[in-house]
């Protein structure tokens, strides 16, 4: 399948930021700006933010995500979110696995299966993020690590159900840091996880996979890596912050 006709998503991940009326106002600025987008646009936002930003976005083209959910319906998990309580709001995506959720939290390739298959499960379409540290790049094991996260991340996860997927591929040391993969670098990966789920699905079901590159994605940058042929869109941090900064990556991808 080209690349045409897989859908472009373009995620802001807000991360620890904007309490409920500073995300009314970022998302107020935003929406008049990407009203026009030939892609899907999403905010994902803090569990606090959600009900404010789907009251901001009613009615426009922005959708709005989460940033995690846990996989048990209910119980005894304090602090945790389900998949219901983000359904019932009118949330429609989820991050999962994202790095810091790796790095501070404990997360797993294990618990982010859990999340994938109960976020499925529930209807929220999850955006599965994988990535490789740094020192992992240096000792040359980018696809071994790669491949383990993709297959981990996605056992059990049915064909039917791998079309509500977007991977987000984030090298870690490129989330937050300033430093960009170069557009190669991230279509080498990208390239690589869609020959992965080829392995795991058919290619058929790997080519209609929306496969992000996330990790210090700008407007001065965003042209040259969406127009490479596995990248279908950006998980952006910092730059999903700035409505003019934002919009001016999703009018990139709506080229
Ligand atoms: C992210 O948080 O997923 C991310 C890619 O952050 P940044 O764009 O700030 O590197």
């Amino acid at each position: 399948m080209d690349k045409a006709k897989r859908k472009a998503v373009i995620a802001g991940n807000w991360k620890m930021n904007k309490t409920p009326k500073e995300a009314t106002a970022l998302l107020n600025a935003i929406t008049p700006l990407v009203k026009d987008a030939d892609c899907e646009v999403i905010a994902c936002v803090p569990y606090v933010d959600l009900a404010a930003a789907i009251e901001a976005t009613a009615g426009t083209n922005v959708k709005i995500g989460a940033e995690n959910c846990h996989w048990a319906e209910s119980g005894a998990f304090t602090g945790e979110i389900s998949t219901g309580m983000l359904k019932e709001i009118g949330v429609e995506y989820v991050v999962l696995g994202h790095s810091e959720r790796r790095q501070y939290f404990g997360e797993t390739d294990e618990t982010v299966n859990k999340r994938t298959k109960a976020a499925l499960a529930a209807g929220l379409k999850p955006i599965v993020c994988v990535g490789e540290l740094l020192w992992e790049r240096e000792c040359d094991i980018t696809e071994e690590v790669i491949a383990r996260q993709i297959k981990l991340d996605l056992w059990d996860v049915s064909e039917e159900e791998l079309k509500n997927v977007v991977i987000a591929y984030e090298p870690v040391w490129a989330i937050g840091t300033g430093k960009t993969a170069t557009a190669d670098q991230a279509e080498e990966v990208c390239a690589f996880i869609r020959a992965q789920l080829a392995k795991l699905y058919n290619q058929a079901a790997a080519d209609a996979v929306t496969i992000q590159y996330g990790g210090s994605m700008n407007d001065g940058n965003a042209d040259e890596l969406l127009s490479k042929t596995d990248v279908d869109g950006g998980l952006i941090g910092g730059a999903s912050l700035v409505a003019e900064k934002f919009a001016a990556i999703v009018a990139a991808a709506s080229k």
